[in-house]
């Protein structure tokens, strides 16, 4: 199937609320709407929606450019995309809520908890809650809410309409209901899900996470330069980017965040965050985002 074309929509599934415009957000809702799904597309920063829907429509029509959609998708999919600032207007009468802030557990936990009571309560035990967290933990997620067997990890990855990997994470009372409904909503998204448990930083970021974080030291205790250790894991490994340049363009400090959940959750001293990382994301100086990381970049 052709991405634009899916039309045939998730028996449970009509509309989808994104909560959090950011890198991965604008993605999702990108998605979402070019899979014909209409989107309310909510974030507490005003101009982030409009950076949203901007970047949305690049990304669309440099689709189109590459002949990868129909031209006359982009309208029809920009058109699908309502934004909101206020939570409570974004989910009153939502079927699921993809919940895509920062990834810090008190504000996760916030929002969950204004999504259970801003919901139509009717609606709740058939509401489907998903979290594209990279590490935190799904059963931790849940507790908070009243029907946990609906929570379910869906780990998207970046850039979201170019990735087709999306890992769904099972929590402990997820049940298998929840997984079937997000497993097809995915299929119809043009994504390919894996089905993981739940473990710090999952499958993906707990392989991968060490290994930008070892490359960070090798930076830090002066191994090699920068541009050297990226092109051994390029040149040698046949990786696509090198890990210092792919750090970057995560966001150190959701890297950052990464790691302390990987080493608060094995309690094992391998996964302690590089100094040299902690550093920089105190500096501000977070990857592509702002500008700078290991590299320079126009914003
Ligand atoms: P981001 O900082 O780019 O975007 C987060 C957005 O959430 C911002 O637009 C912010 O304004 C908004 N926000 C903050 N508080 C809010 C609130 N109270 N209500 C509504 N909106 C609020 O972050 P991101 O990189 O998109 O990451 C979001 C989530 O996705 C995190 O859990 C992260 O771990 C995960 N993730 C990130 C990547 C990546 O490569 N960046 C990949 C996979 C998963």
């Amino acid at each position: 199937m052709k991405i634009g074309e899916a039309q045939m929509h998730n028996q449970h599934i009509h509309s989808i609320t994104i909560v959090g415009a950011g890198t991965m957000g604008n993605g999702i809702a990108h998605v979402c709407a070019l899979a014909g799904f209409p989107v309310k597309l909510m974030d507490s920063n005003e101009e982030q929606l409009r950076i949203a829907l901007q970047t949305i429509e690049k990304n669309l029509n440099r689709m189109a450019e590459k002949g990868k959609i129909n031209p006359n998708d982009v309208a029809s999919t920009l058109i699908r995309i309502q934004t909101y600032t206020d939570i409570n207007q974004a989910i009153i009468d939502a079927d699921m809520v993809l919940e895509v802030v920062p990834e810090h557990l008190s504000l996760k936990k916030l929002i969950w908890n204004q999504i259970e009571q801003g919901i139509d309560p009717k609606r709740l035990k058939q509401t489907i809650f998903a979290t594209n967290t990279s590490s935190i933990s799904i059963s931790e997620l849940a507790q908070g809410v009243t029907h946990p067997e609906n929570m379910i990890g869906m780990h998207f990855f970046n850039p979201v309409p170019v990735m087709s990997l999306v890992e769904l994470i099972l929590g402990n009372k997820t049940s298998e209901q929840t997984f079937k409904t997000v497993e097809s909503l995915t299929r119809e998204l043009g994504k390919i899900p894996i089905r993981v448990h739940d473990f710090p930083g999952f499958v993906s970021n707990r392989i991968l996470m060490p290994m930008i974080n070892e490359a960070i030291y090798a930076l830090h205790e002066g191994v090699a330069e920068k541009e050297a250790i990226d092109q051994v894991m390029t040149l040698g490994m046949a990786h696509p980017m090198g890990p210092l340049r792919l750090a970057d363009f995560i966001g150190l400090d959701v890297c950052l965040n990464i790691m302390n959940v990987l080493h608060k959750g094995f309690q094992d001293a391998k996964y302690t965050p590089c100094p040299l990382l902690r550093e920089m994301v105190e500096k501000g100086h977070l990857g592509n985002k702002t500008g700078q990381g290991f590299y320079i970049y126009d914003v």
